[in-house]
């Protein structure tokens, strides 16, 4: 009785990992191709005509360049359909976008590449984030999905995301009508590869899972003088400097202590030289939040903190300090529908077993994929984690109490295999055991 039971789940499993295998040196293959030409965001041209033509060749119907940003210009968003009769529409989502960052890693297939960014700079670009995991993790996913169409029904709806890394290529998708054109989906789910834990697990949270973001510009304006003549002027260098210490009493006095938030000032311009005091000072602000309220409490709090600071130092009105919140260039909380964040946990269960499953608390990284769950999160959504450090390694650097180099870090490195083979695993189970009649 017992055998009968099990050996469907058990063939199915079976099934899977042959899959899997048989895809798996192509994949790895892959992803160090794509890991040896990343590109910026707004610039996927080639990782997303990779994309394409590996998930056409997998028997799904694609559409390019889908997505326009608020200047016009157009994205490198793909569209890819698979249908199966009746059933769930599922969006399974990657991102494609790469970071300005000189990679370090020492990888036989690290990149070299350079390039200038928006400013105009030379930049070194690297897959710092992992979306070429990512996206290579959607390939296989694909093929495993086409091979074991017996096993689920309904809609498979692919997104190539670009702009991850600038949080406007998911906005850009859908200004261009994404779901007009090709249907809303009934759930959404995509997976971030971490460093947080070993390649061969998986991670979950329920509920809130990562902040909110909310970019913010200050323009401290001054008047500027002689650096030996202060009186003459108003300095914007000691009102910047009174302004980012008094910042930090937002989150620490005036916010909820149980409802956690931060607020980073992660760019400071002004002056050009010692003896000139500067007519302003711009900085660049980064809030994080997990709810709206804490949100408005610290841009309500940078808004008051700028114009007290400019009253005090005698600053005339018209010379108020400038604000500016800037939307497209924020994101709201990534929020894990718990309902369908149990439903995926149990799929991850019974593919992975409960010891490679493991529960997340919240981070304090940021996503734009919560909006392709529209305002009032009508879409539930759910992303779970990919461990991604060579578990030897990350073994070792636990028991020193240490993690190893992670997202954004010029030396983060995820191994291959058996993160591949992981990812590729597990979103194609979650993805078969929701698209069920
Ligand atoms: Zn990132
Ligand atoms: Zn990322």
């Amino acid at each position: 009785m017992f055998c009968l039971l099990a050996a469907p789940a058990l063939a199915a499993a079976q099934n899977l990992d042959a899959v899997v295998n048989g895809e798996l040196s192509n994949l790895v293959e892959t992803y160090k191709g794509i890991h040896e030409h990343p590109e910026l965001s707004h610039h996927e041209e080639h990782t997303a005509a990779l994309l394409a033509g590996e998930l056409r060749k997998a028997g799904y119907t694609v559409t390019e360049r889908v997505g326009k940003y608020p200047d016009g210009s157009e994205a490198y968003g793909l569209v890819a359909i698979l249908q199966n009769g009746p059933g769930p529409k599922l969006l399974i989502r990657t991102d494609m976008d790469a970071l300005p960052i000189v990679e370090e890693t020492g990888v036989a297939y690290a990149s070299h590449v350079r390039t200038k960014n928006a400013a105009g700079q030379d930049v070194g670009v690297m897959h710092a984030c992992g979306h070429d995991v990512h996206v290579t993790t959607m390939i296989g996913t694909a093929r495993a999905l086409a091979a074991t169409r017996a096993k689920w029904h309904g809609t498979v709806m692919l997104i190539g995301q670009p702009s991850e890394e600038t949080i406007d290529g998911a906005r850009a998708m859908l200004a261009d009508h994404l779901y007009d054109r090709f249907g809303t989906p009934d759930l959404a789910i995509a997976l971030h590869d971490t460093n947080t834990r070993a390649a061969g697990t998986v991670s979950i949270t329920s509920g809130p899972a990562l902040t909110s973001s909310t970019s913010v510009d200050v323009v401290m304006r001054g008047i500027g003088a002689h650096g030996a003549q202060p009186q003459a002027g108003k300095d914007p260098v000691v009102m910047a400097g009174e302004f980012i210490v008094q910042l930090q009493t937002i989150v620490s006095r005036q916010e909820d202590p149980r409802d956690p938030a931060i607020v980073t000032i992660g760019d400071i311009h002004g002056g050009t030289k010692r003896n000139i005091i500067p007519n302003e000072v711009k900085m660049e602000i980064t809030a994080r939040a997990y709810s709206d309220k804490a949100r408005q409490i610290i841009v309500d709090g940078i808004r008051r903190t700028a114009q007290g600071v400019a009253l005090s130092a005698g600053v005339p009105a018209d010379l108020a300090p400038i604000v500016t919140v800037l939307d497209a260039e924020s994101t709201p909380v990534m929020y894990n529908d718990p309902a369908l964040a149990a439903r995926v946990k149990a799929a991850l269960v019974k593919a992975l077993g409960a010891n490679d499953v493991i529960d997340e608390e919240p981070g304090t990284a940021s996503e734009d994929f919560g909006i392709f769950g529209l305002e009032g999160r009508k879409i539930p959504t759910v992303m779970f984690g990919l461990g991604a450090i060579d578990p030897v390694k990350f073994a070792a650097a636990q028991a020193e109490g240490r993690l190893l180099p992670g997202p954004h870090n010029s030396r983060f490195e995820p191994v291959p295999e058996p993160t591949l083979r992981t990812g590729v695993k597990a979103m194609t189970s979650v993805a078969i055991a929701l698209l069920q009649k």
